[in-house]
């Protein structure tokens, strides 16, 4: 699966109850699976962990879904290496 088949599913899946609910109830759904993916990272817990980065992605590309964002062409910068630096690993020195 790769990440443009994964959006068109979900637009496929999700698009019209995502364009319903709007784009800012959408975004405090993702900020929402954010936290949980906090609350797996602390608790160390493998199948919830799994789970909730599953989550978070789906609503991400929820949102990209209602902005008309590709977010394959959005993350295409990153493809060959730091966008920064141009370099794998990353040479930038750090933030
Ligand atoms: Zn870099």
């Amino acid at each position: 699966m790769d990440l443009a088949d994964l959006q068109t599913t979900l637009r496929d899946t999700y698009l019209s109850r995502d364009a319903e609910r709007g784009r800012d109830a959408t975004f405090r759904w993702l900020t929402e699976e954010v936290g949980e993916l906090a609350k797996a990272l602390r608790t160390g817990d493998r199948a919830n962990l799994e789970h909730e980065f599953g989550d978070v992605l789906a609503w991400l590309l929820s949102l990209a879904n209602i902005e008309g964002v590709d977010l394959e062409t959005a993350i295409a910068r990153y493809a060959d290496g730091c966008p920064r630096c141009g370099s794998k690993p990353c040479g930038c020195a750090f933030p």
